[in-house]
Protein backbone atom coordinates (compact mmCIF):
# COMPACT_ATOMS: atom_id res chain seq x y z
CA UNK A 1 0.00 0.00 0.00
CA UNK A 2 1.41 3.18 -1.09
CA UNK A 3 0.82 6.59 0.20
CA UNK A 4 -0.87 8.47 -2.01
CA UNK A 5 0.71 12.47 -1.92
CA UNK A 6 -0.46 16.06 -3.34
CA UNK A 7 1.12 19.30 -3.76
CA UNK A 8 0.14 21.82 -2.13
CA UNK A 9 -1.02 25.39 -3.86
CA UNK A 10 -2.39 28.03 -2.70
CA UNK A 11 -3.48 26.62 0.68
CA UNK A 12 -5.34 23.73 -1.50
CA UNK A 13 -3.70 20.05 -1.57
CA UNK A 14 -4.50 19.30 -5.19
CA UNK A 15 -2.92 16.23 -7.76
CA UNK A 16 -1.58 17.20 -11.23
CA UNK A 17 -3.76 18.40 -14.05
CA UNK A 18 -2.72 15.64 -16.04
CA UNK A 19 -2.89 13.33 -12.97
CA UNK A 20 0.64 11.72 -14.25
CA UNK A 21 2.47 10.32 -10.92
CA UNK A 22 6.30 9.39 -10.33
CA UNK A 23 6.88 6.37 -7.51
CA UNK A 24 8.77 7.01 -4.88
CA UNK A 25 11.31 4.06 -3.67
CA UNK A 26 12.52 3.15 -0.16
CA UNK A 27 16.28 2.57 -1.01
CA UNK A 28 16.63 0.28 1.85
CA UNK A 29 13.87 -2.39 0.30
CA UNK A 30 13.32 -0.81 -2.89
CA UNK A 31 9.75 -0.89 -2.32
CA UNK A 32 7.84 1.89 -3.75
CA UNK A 33 6.04 3.44 -0.63
CA UNK A 34 4.56 6.53 -2.28
CA UNK A 35 3.89 8.30 -5.12
CA UNK A 36 4.28 12.14 -5.85
CA UNK A 37 2.31 14.03 -8.47
CA UNK A 38 3.97 15.16 -12.05
CA UNK A 39 3.03 18.47 -12.05
CA UNK A 40 1.78 20.08 -15.43
CA UNK A 41 2.82 23.39 -16.81
CA UNK A 42 -0.20 24.49 -15.81
CA UNK A 43 -0.02 23.50 -12.26
CA UNK A 44 3.37 25.44 -12.19
CA UNK A 45 1.28 28.16 -13.46
CA UNK A 46 -0.91 28.24 -10.81
CA UNK A 47 1.65 28.02 -8.17
CA UNK A 48 3.37 31.09 -9.55
CA UNK A 49 0.48 32.88 -9.35
CA UNK A 50 -0.63 32.01 -6.11
CA UNK A 51 2.23 33.11 -4.83
CA UNK A 52 2.43 36.29 -6.55
CA UNK A 53 -1.03 37.12 -5.31
CA UNK A 54 -0.54 36.44 -1.64
CA UNK A 55 2.92 38.33 -2.20
CA UNK A 56 1.06 41.47 -3.62
CA UNK A 57 -2.62 41.20 -1.15
CA UNK A 58 -1.07 39.94 2.33
CA UNK A 59 2.34 39.11 2.55
CA UNK A 60 4.25 41.85 1.77
CA UNK A 61 1.97 44.08 4.17
CA UNK A 62 2.05 42.42 7.11
CA UNK A 63 4.80 43.22 9.72
CA UNK A 64 8.12 41.05 10.32
CA UNK A 65 6.81 40.77 13.89
CA UNK A 66 3.33 38.90 12.09
CA UNK A 67 5.74 36.44 9.82
CA UNK A 68 8.21 36.10 12.85
CA UNK A 69 5.18 34.61 14.66
CA UNK A 70 4.37 32.06 12.21
CA UNK A 71 7.58 31.28 11.25
CA UNK A 72 8.00 30.28 15.36
CA UNK A 73 5.21 28.34 15.40
CA UNK A 74 6.60 26.35 12.64
CA UNK A 75 10.01 25.75 13.95
CA UNK A 76 7.52 24.03 17.50
CA UNK A 77 5.80 22.16 15.05
CA UNK A 78 9.07 20.71 13.44
CA UNK A 79 10.33 20.16 16.80
CA UNK A 80 7.00 18.18 18.05
CA UNK A 81 7.00 16.56 14.78
CA UNK A 82 10.36 15.21 14.55
CA UNK A 83 10.49 11.69 15.06
CA UNK A 84 7.52 11.41 12.50
CA UNK A 85 9.11 13.72 9.93
CA UNK A 86 13.36 12.04 10.14
CA UNK A 87 11.28 8.50 10.23
CA UNK A 88 9.81 9.56 6.73
CA UNK A 89 12.86 11.21 5.15
CA UNK A 90 14.74 8.10 6.29
CA UNK A 91 12.37 5.91 4.13
CA UNK A 92 12.99 8.13 1.36
CA UNK A 93 16.30 8.87 0.91
CA UNK A 94 18.14 6.17 3.15
CA UNK A 95 19.59 8.61 5.78
CA UNK A 96 20.68 7.45 9.06
CA UNK A 97 17.65 8.36 11.42
CA UNK A 98 20.11 9.92 13.62
CA UNK A 99 21.05 12.37 11.21
CA UNK A 100 17.57 13.03 9.48
CA UNK A 101 16.27 13.79 13.47
CA UNK A 102 19.03 16.19 13.76
CA UNK A 103 18.51 17.74 11.29
CA UNK A 104 14.51 18.29 11.74
CA UNK A 105 15.69 19.85 15.49
CA UNK A 106 18.59 22.16 13.10
CA UNK A 107 15.86 22.95 10.84
CA UNK A 108 13.62 24.08 13.30
CA UNK A 109 15.93 26.25 14.79
CA UNK A 110 16.89 28.14 11.48
CA UNK A 111 13.69 29.21 11.51
CA UNK A 112 13.87 30.84 14.71
CA UNK A 113 17.08 31.99 13.58
CA UNK A 114 15.86 34.24 10.83
CA UNK A 115 12.16 35.08 12.38
CA UNK A 116 14.48 36.72 15.03
CA UNK A 117 15.39 39.00 11.68
CA UNK A 118 12.07 39.97 10.87
CA UNK A 119 12.14 42.85 12.18
CA UNK A 120 15.52 44.10 11.45
CA UNK A 121 15.49 44.74 8.22
CA UNK A 122 15.74 48.18 7.74
CA UNK A 123 17.57 50.68 5.39
CA UNK A 124 20.30 53.38 5.70
CA UNK A 125 20.04 57.39 6.29
CA UNK A 126 22.80 58.33 3.35
CA UNK A 127 24.43 62.66 4.04
CA UNK A 128 24.61 63.82 0.71
CA UNK A 129 26.72 66.95 -0.25
CA UNK A 130 23.60 68.93 -0.77
CA UNK A 131 21.95 69.35 2.84
CA UNK A 132 19.03 70.35 0.77
CA UNK A 133 18.46 66.73 -0.20
CA UNK A 134 17.22 63.99 2.53
CA UNK A 135 18.42 60.30 0.89
CA UNK A 136 17.49 57.19 1.86
CA UNK A 137 17.65 53.37 1.30
CA UNK A 138 14.47 50.63 1.82
CA UNK A 139 15.33 47.12 2.09
CA UNK A 140 12.26 45.38 -0.05
CA UNK A 141 11.39 41.87 -0.28
CA UNK A 142 11.81 40.65 -4.27
CA UNK A 143 8.19 39.10 -4.49
CA UNK A 144 7.81 35.51 -5.70
CA UNK A 145 11.15 32.91 -5.17
CA UNK A 146 11.65 29.58 -6.41
CA UNK A 147 13.67 27.14 -3.71
CA UNK A 148 14.52 23.57 -5.68
CA UNK A 149 16.35 21.28 -3.71
CA UNK A 150 18.14 17.98 -3.64
CA UNK A 151 17.19 14.80 -2.03
CA UNK A 152 20.03 14.29 0.04
CA UNK A 153 18.61 16.44 3.22
CA UNK A 154 15.49 17.91 2.09
CA UNK A 155 14.40 19.66 4.71
CA UNK A 156 17.22 20.87 5.88
CA UNK A 157 18.34 22.25 2.75
CA UNK A 158 15.06 23.96 2.35
CA UNK A 159 15.40 25.65 5.68
CA UNK A 160 18.34 27.08 4.47
CA UNK A 161 16.38 28.69 1.39
CA UNK A 162 12.53 29.41 3.17
CA UNK A 163 13.91 30.94 6.43
CA UNK A 164 15.06 33.89 4.99
CA UNK A 165 13.07 34.15 1.93
CA UNK A 166 10.01 34.20 4.63
CA UNK A 167 11.76 36.09 6.62
CA UNK A 168 12.53 39.03 4.16
CA UNK A 169 8.55 38.82 3.19
CA UNK A 170 8.97 36.94 -0.17
CA UNK A 171 6.35 34.36 -1.28
CA UNK A 172 7.73 30.77 -2.65
CA UNK A 173 7.12 27.82 -4.95
CA UNK A 174 9.11 25.31 -3.58
CA UNK A 175 10.09 22.06 -5.58
CA UNK A 176 11.94 19.44 -3.74
CA UNK A 177 13.83 16.43 -5.56
CA UNK A 178 11.81 13.84 -7.38
CA UNK A 179 13.84 11.16 -5.02
CA UNK A 180 13.13 12.35 -2.32
CA UNK A 181 9.68 14.75 -2.11
CA UNK A 182 7.54 13.54 1.00
CA UNK A 183 9.04 15.37 3.87
CA UNK A 184 8.62 18.78 1.46
CA UNK A 185 4.96 17.89 1.04
CA UNK A 186 4.52 17.26 4.61
CA UNK A 187 6.09 20.29 5.64
CA UNK A 188 3.48 22.02 3.60
CA UNK A 189 1.10 20.21 6.83
CA UNK A 190 3.20 22.22 9.28
CA UNK A 191 2.78 25.33 7.47
CA UNK A 192 -1.01 25.58 7.24
CA UNK A 193 -0.95 24.62 11.25
CA UNK A 194 1.40 27.50 11.83
CA UNK A 195 -1.16 29.85 10.68
CA UNK A 196 0.48 30.82 6.86
CA UNK A 197 -2.21 32.07 4.84
CA UNK A 198 -2.64 30.55 1.34
CA UNK A 199 -0.38 30.99 -1.38
CA UNK A 200 2.54 32.47 0.95
CA UNK A 201 4.24 29.02 0.44
CA UNK A 202 3.15 26.53 -2.43
CA UNK A 203 5.03 23.16 -2.83
CA UNK A 204 5.10 20.99 -5.62
CA UNK A 205 6.60 17.85 -6.95
CA UNK A 206 8.13 16.35 -10.28
CA UNK A 207 11.08 16.15 -12.03
CA UNK A 208 13.92 18.33 -13.88
CA UNK A 209 10.90 18.99 -16.35
CA UNK A 210 9.11 20.85 -13.78
CA UNK A 211 12.56 22.55 -12.69
CA UNK A 212 13.00 23.64 -15.88
CA UNK A 213 9.68 25.38 -16.78
CA UNK A 214 9.87 26.70 -13.12
CA UNK A 215 13.31 28.79 -13.52
CA UNK A 216 12.27 30.44 -17.13
CA UNK A 217 9.06 31.52 -15.52
CA UNK A 218 8.99 35.18 -16.35
CA UNK A 219 6.50 35.79 -13.43
CA UNK A 220 9.11 34.61 -10.65
CA UNK A 221 12.33 37.42 -9.24
CA UNK A 222 15.00 34.52 -7.15
CA UNK A 223 15.76 31.31 -7.34
CA UNK A 224 17.74 29.70 -4.80
CA UNK A 225 19.12 26.00 -6.40
CA UNK A 226 20.92 23.49 -4.25
CA UNK A 227 22.05 20.45 -6.47
CA UNK A 228 24.80 19.51 -8.93
CA UNK A 229 26.71 21.29 -10.98
CA UNK A 230 25.30 20.90 -14.48
CA UNK A 231 21.94 21.63 -13.14
CA UNK A 232 23.22 24.59 -11.47
CA UNK A 233 24.85 25.70 -14.38
CA UNK A 234 21.50 24.79 -16.53
CA UNK A 235 18.92 26.87 -14.48
CA UNK A 236 21.67 29.67 -14.49
CA UNK A 237 20.96 29.92 -18.62
CA UNK A 238 17.38 30.03 -17.58
CA UNK A 239 17.43 32.53 -15.14
CA UNK A 240 19.07 34.81 -17.30
CA UNK A 241 16.14 35.05 -19.81
CA UNK A 242 14.63 37.08 -17.38
CA UNK A 243 17.66 38.15 -15.42
CA UNK A 244 16.24 36.44 -12.42
CA UNK A 245 18.83 37.07 -8.97
CA UNK A 246 20.28 33.15 -8.21
CA UNK A 247 21.86 31.39 -5.69
CA UNK A 248 23.92 28.40 -6.37
CA UNK A 249 24.59 25.85 -3.52
CA UNK A 250 26.13 23.29 -5.48
CA UNK A 251 28.68 20.03 -5.47
CA UNK A 252 32.03 19.75 -4.37
CA UNK A 253 35.47 17.68 -3.67
CA UNK A 254 37.03 19.06 -0.12
CA UNK A 255 40.06 18.50 0.97
CA UNK A 256 40.50 17.52 4.50
CA UNK A 257 44.37 17.90 5.46
CA UNK A 258 45.87 16.25 8.00
CA UNK A 259 49.76 17.52 9.22
CA UNK A 260 52.26 16.12 11.13
CA UNK A 261 51.25 17.74 14.39
CA UNK A 262 47.77 17.30 14.64
CA UNK A 263 45.88 15.13 17.18
CA UNK A 264 46.09 11.76 15.20
CA UNK A 265 42.85 9.92 16.58
CA UNK A 266 40.61 13.09 16.20
CA UNK A 267 41.71 13.74 12.67
CA UNK A 268 40.94 9.90 11.87
CA UNK A 269 37.55 10.13 13.35
CA UNK A 270 37.24 13.91 11.30
CA UNK A 271 38.46 11.96 8.16
CA UNK A 272 35.63 9.18 8.79
CA UNK A 273 33.11 11.75 9.89
CA UNK A 274 34.19 13.55 6.62
CA UNK A 275 33.61 10.69 4.04
CA UNK A 276 31.37 7.88 5.63
CA UNK A 277 28.68 10.30 7.41
CA UNK A 278 25.57 10.08 5.61
CA UNK A 279 27.04 7.81 3.22
CA UNK A 280 29.30 10.07 1.53
CA UNK A 281 26.11 11.63 0.43
CA UNK A 282 26.85 15.28 1.05
CA UNK A 283 27.82 17.95 -0.89
CA UNK A 284 30.47 18.72 1.40
CA UNK A 285 31.98 15.31 2.02
CA UNK A 286 35.87 15.62 2.81
CA UNK A 287 36.43 13.07 -0.16
CA UNK A 288 40.13 14.16 -0.53
CA UNK A 289 42.13 13.06 2.37
CA UNK A 290 45.44 14.89 1.93
CA UNK A 291 47.68 13.19 4.66
CA UNK A 292 51.28 14.82 5.23
CA UNK A 293 54.06 11.82 4.51
CA UNK A 294 55.60 11.27 7.84
CA UNK A 295 52.27 10.19 9.53
CA UNK A 296 51.00 8.68 6.10
CA UNK A 297 51.55 5.39 6.92
CA UNK A 298 50.10 5.82 10.39
CA UNK A 299 46.93 7.51 9.62
CA UNK A 300 46.06 4.51 6.47
CA UNK A 301 46.39 2.21 8.71
CA UNK A 302 44.07 3.75 11.54
CA UNK A 303 41.46 5.08 9.26
CA UNK A 304 41.34 1.23 7.65
CA UNK A 305 41.06 -0.24 11.23
CA UNK A 306 38.07 2.44 11.58
CA UNK A 307 36.37 2.21 9.05
CA UNK A 308 36.25 -1.53 8.88
CA UNK A 309 33.83 -1.58 11.80
CA UNK A 310 31.28 0.87 10.59
CA UNK A 311 27.94 -0.68 10.87
CA UNK A 312 25.61 -0.84 7.72
CA UNK A 313 22.04 -2.11 7.58
CA UNK A 314 18.91 -0.44 8.36
CA UNK A 315 18.90 3.08 8.38
CA UNK A 316 15.80 3.15 10.76
CA UNK A 317 18.00 1.50 13.26
CA UNK A 318 19.15 3.67 15.36
CA UNK A 319 22.60 1.80 16.13
CA UNK A 320 22.89 1.35 12.40
CA UNK A 321 26.13 3.71 10.69
CA UNK A 322 25.82 3.86 7.20
CA UNK A 323 22.95 3.13 5.27
CA UNK A 324 22.06 2.86 1.54
CA UNK A 325 22.71 5.13 -0.95
CA UNK A 326 19.60 6.97 -2.20
CA UNK A 327 18.28 5.95 -5.11
CA UNK A 328 19.15 3.23 -7.94
CA UNK A 329 20.96 5.96 -10.06
CA UNK A 330 23.28 7.24 -7.26
CA UNK A 331 23.71 3.55 -6.76
CA UNK A 332 25.07 2.89 -10.38
CA UNK A 333 26.76 6.11 -10.35
CA UNK A 334 29.37 5.15 -6.73
CA UNK A 335 29.65 1.55 -8.05
CA UNK A 336 31.11 3.13 -11.90
CA UNK A 337 33.36 5.69 -9.92
CA UNK A 338 34.79 2.65 -7.79
CA UNK A 339 35.54 0.98 -11.04
CA UNK A 340 37.17 4.28 -12.55
CA UNK A 341 39.29 4.52 -9.45
CA UNK A 342 40.54 0.88 -9.52
CA UNK A 343 40.88 1.14 -13.24
CA UNK A 344 43.11 4.40 -12.47
CA UNK A 345 45.97 2.48 -11.04
CA UNK A 346 44.92 3.60 -7.23
CA UNK A 347 45.74 1.34 -4.44
CA UNK A 348 41.79 -0.19 -3.35
CA UNK A 349 42.64 -0.78 0.38
CA UNK A 350 39.24 -0.71 1.55
CA UNK A 351 35.82 -2.03 0.60
CA UNK A 352 35.32 -1.39 -3.64
CA UNK A 353 33.00 -4.56 -3.67
CA UNK A 354 29.47 -5.36 -3.27
CA UNK A 355 28.31 -5.75 -0.11
CA UNK A 356 27.10 -9.12 1.41
CA UNK A 357 25.14 -9.43 5.63
CA UNK A 358 21.54 -10.12 6.72
CA UNK A 359 19.41 -7.18 6.01
CA UNK A 360 21.60 -5.78 3.50
CA UNK A 361 20.02 -7.89 0.81
CA UNK A 362 17.69 -5.44 -0.94
CA UNK A 363 19.46 -2.08 0.09
CA UNK A 364 21.52 -0.18 -2.73
CA UNK A 365 24.51 -0.47 -0.22
CA UNK A 366 28.05 0.40 -1.06
CA UNK A 367 31.21 -0.71 1.76
CA UNK A 368 33.34 2.41 3.49
CA UNK A 369 35.37 2.71 0.00
CA UNK A 370 39.20 3.73 0.30
CA UNK A 371 41.92 4.39 -2.29
CA UNK A 372 45.04 5.32 -1.16
CA UNK A 373 48.30 6.72 -3.11
CA UNK A 374 45.83 8.66 -5.10
CA UNK A 375 46.83 11.53 -7.45
CA UNK A 376 45.16 14.23 -7.54
CA UNK A 377 44.57 14.53 -11.71
CA UNK A 378 42.82 11.18 -11.02
CA UNK A 379 39.29 11.05 -12.09
CA UNK A 380 38.14 9.51 -8.56
CA UNK A 381 40.36 12.98 -6.93
CA UNK A 382 38.48 15.42 -9.00
CA UNK A 383 34.87 14.15 -9.70
CA UNK A 384 32.21 14.12 -7.36
CA UNK A 385 30.83 10.69 -6.43
CA UNK A 386 28.54 11.61 -3.83
CA UNK A 387 29.08 8.00 -2.44
CA UNK A 388 31.08 6.81 0.75
CA UNK A 389 34.47 6.60 -1.39
CA UNK A 390 37.78 8.18 0.12
CA UNK A 391 40.98 9.43 -1.70
CA UNK A 392 44.07 9.28 0.56
CA UNK A 393 46.25 11.93 -1.13
CA UNK A 394 50.36 11.93 0.51
CA UNK A 395 51.86 15.36 0.70
CA UNK A 396 55.31 16.79 1.56
CA UNK A 397 55.10 20.18 2.90
CA UNK A 398 52.55 23.25 3.24
CA UNK A 399 53.39 24.64 -0.23
CA UNK A 400 52.47 21.15 -1.43
CA UNK A 401 49.37 20.60 0.38
CA UNK A 402 47.73 24.19 -0.48
CA UNK A 403 48.70 23.32 -4.81
CA UNK A 404 46.46 19.96 -4.32
CA UNK A 405 43.63 21.44 -2.35
CA UNK A 406 43.37 24.28 -5.01
CA UNK A 407 43.47 22.01 -7.59
CA UNK A 408 40.15 21.35 -7.87
CA UNK A 409 37.24 23.01 -9.81
CA UNK A 410 35.34 22.81 -6.58
CA UNK A 411 35.08 25.28 -3.65
CA UNK A 412 32.67 24.12 -0.91
CA UNK A 413 34.07 22.77 1.91
CA UNK A 414 37.82 22.33 3.61
CA UNK A 415 39.32 20.48 6.79
CA UNK A 416 42.49 20.97 8.50
CA UNK A 417 44.16 19.21 11.28
CA UNK A 418 46.71 21.21 13.26
CA UNK A 419 47.98 22.08 16.35
CA UNK A 420 50.03 24.87 14.71
CA UNK A 421 48.01 28.32 14.69
CA UNK A 422 50.68 29.96 12.22
CA UNK A 423 49.52 27.13 9.83
CA UNK A 424 45.76 27.31 10.81
CA UNK A 425 45.76 31.32 9.66
CA UNK A 426 47.93 30.66 6.67
CA UNK A 427 45.65 27.98 5.33
CA UNK A 428 42.45 29.55 5.92
CA UNK A 429 43.62 32.81 4.07
CA UNK A 430 44.77 30.67 1.25
CA UNK A 431 42.23 28.19 0.59
CA UNK A 432 39.82 28.36 -2.13
CA UNK A 433 36.76 27.57 -0.33
CA UNK A 434 33.71 28.75 1.31
CA UNK A 435 34.25 27.05 4.97
CA UNK A 436 37.30 26.18 6.34
CA UNK A 437 37.06 23.87 9.50
CA UNK A 438 40.12 23.72 11.75
CA UNK A 439 40.10 20.96 13.84
CA UNK A 440 36.52 19.65 13.00
CA UNK A 441 34.92 18.84 10.17
CA UNK A 442 31.18 18.64 9.08
CA UNK A 443 30.05 20.98 11.51
CA UNK A 444 27.21 23.81 11.04
CA UNK A 445 25.02 26.35 13.07
CA UNK A 446 22.31 28.67 11.64
CA UNK A 447 24.64 31.85 11.67
CA UNK A 448 27.53 30.69 10.07
CA UNK A 449 28.07 31.57 6.42
CA UNK A 450 27.49 28.57 3.71
CA UNK A 451 28.01 28.18 0.60
CA UNK A 452 30.58 27.84 -2.51
CA UNK A 453 33.24 29.17 -4.61
CA UNK A 454 34.48 27.62 -8.29
CA UNK A 455 31.91 25.29 -9.69
CA UNK A 456 30.19 24.96 -6.17
CA UNK A 457 28.25 27.73 -6.63
CA UNK A 458 27.64 31.52 -5.43
CA UNK A 459 25.90 33.06 -2.50
CA UNK A 460 25.66 32.51 0.94
CA UNK A 461 23.46 30.83 2.98
CA UNK A 462 22.45 29.97 6.76
CA UNK A 463 23.80 33.90 8.16
CA UNK A 464 22.44 36.96 8.59
CA UNK A 465 23.69 38.23 5.25
CA UNK A 466 21.32 35.39 3.42
CA UNK A 467 19.10 37.70 3.83
CA UNK A 468 19.92 40.36 1.85
CA UNK A 469 19.74 37.47 -1.16
CA UNK A 470 15.84 38.15 -0.72
CA UNK A 471 15.84 41.90 -0.91
CA UNK A 472 17.01 44.69 -3.20
CA UNK A 473 17.73 47.93 -2.20
CA UNK A 474 15.61 50.84 -3.23
CA UNK A 475 17.20 54.55 -3.39
CA UNK A 476 14.55 57.80 -1.97
CA UNK A 477 15.73 60.77 -2.64
CA UNK A 478 13.70 63.69 -1.91
CA UNK A 479 14.48 67.69 -2.13
CA UNK A 480 13.13 69.99 -0.05
CA UNK A 481 15.35 72.81 -1.43
CA UNK A 482 13.40 76.28 -2.03
CA UNK A 483 15.24 77.01 -5.76
CA UNK A 484 14.54 76.19 -8.97
CA UNK A 485 17.39 74.31 -10.84
CA UNK A 486 18.49 73.69 -14.08
CA UNK A 487 16.76 71.03 -15.71
CA UNK A 488 19.15 70.63 -18.62
CA UNK A 489 21.87 69.19 -16.27
CA UNK A 490 21.87 65.98 -13.59
CA UNK A 491 21.90 67.36 -10.59
CA UNK A 492 24.74 65.89 -8.84
CA UNK A 493 24.73 68.38 -5.69
P1 LIG B 1 20.30 17.37 -9.31
O1 LIG B 1 21.01 18.56 -9.82
O2 LIG B 1 20.16 16.19 -10.18
O3 LIG B 1 18.81 17.75 -8.86
C1 LIG B 1 18.55 18.79 -7.94
C2 LIG B 1 17.18 19.35 -8.20
O4 LIG B 1 17.15 19.98 -9.48
C3 LIG B 1 16.06 18.32 -8.19
O5 LIG B 1 14.95 18.88 -7.54
C4 LIG B 1 15.81 18.12 -9.68
O6 LIG B 1 14.51 17.68 -9.98
C5 LIG B 1 16.03 19.52 -10.19
N1 LIG B 1 16.33 19.60 -11.63
C6 LIG B 1 16.82 18.64 -12.45
N2 LIG B 1 16.96 19.11 -13.70
C7 LIG B 1 16.55 20.40 -13.69
C8 LIG B 1 16.46 21.43 -14.67
N3 LIG B 1 16.82 21.22 -15.94
N4 LIG B 1 16.02 22.64 -14.28
C9 LIG B 1 15.67 22.88 -13.02
N5 LIG B 1 15.71 21.94 -12.03
C10 LIG B 1 16.15 20.71 -12.36
O7 LIG B 1 21.05 17.00 -7.95
P2 LIG B 1 20.76 15.79 -6.98
O8 LIG B 1 21.24 14.53 -7.61
O9 LIG B 1 19.36 15.86 -6.49
O10 LIG B 1 21.67 16.17 -5.74
C11 LIG B 1 23.03 15.86 -5.67
C12 LIG B 1 23.86 17.09 -5.93
O11 LIG B 1 23.47 18.14 -5.06
C13 LIG B 1 25.32 16.86 -5.65
O12 LIG B 1 26.10 17.43 -6.68
C14 LIG B 1 25.55 17.60 -4.36
O13 LIG B 1 26.87 18.02 -4.15
C15 LIG B 1 24.62 18.74 -4.49
N6 LIG B 1 24.32 19.31 -3.16
C16 LIG B 1 24.82 20.55 -2.85
C17 LIG B 1 24.59 21.09 -1.59
C18 LIG B 1 25.12 22.46 -1.21
O14 LIG B 1 24.56 23.04 -0.30
N7 LIG B 1 26.13 22.98 -1.85
C19 LIG B 1 23.86 20.37 -0.65
C20 LIG B 1 23.37 19.11 -1.02
C21 LIG B 1 23.60 18.59 -2.28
Amino acid sequence: MSNKYKMFIDGEWVDSSTNERLETVNPYNQEVWATIPQASNKDIDDSISAARTAFETIWKKISGAERANMMVKLADLLDQEAERMSILETTDNGKLIRETKNQMHFSAKGYRFFAGLTDKIYGEVIPLENQDLFDYTRREPLGVAVLITSWNSPISLLTNKLAPALAAGNTVVIKPSEHASVTTLELGKLVEKAGFPPGVVNIITGDGRVGDYLTKHPNINKISFTGGTETGKRISRNASENLVPVTLELGGKSPNIIFEDAEIDRAVTGAVAGIFAASGQTCIAGSRLLVHRPIYNQVLTKLVEKAKTIKLGNPLDPTTEMGPAANEAQYSRILSMIEAGKESGADLVLGGNEVNGEGLEKGYFVPPTIFANVENSMSIAQEEIFGPVLSVIPFKDEDEVLQLANESKFGLASGVWTTDMRKVHRLSREIQAGTVWINTYRTAAPSAPFGGVKMSGYGRERCIQAIHDYTRIKNVMINYAEDDRDPFSMQTK
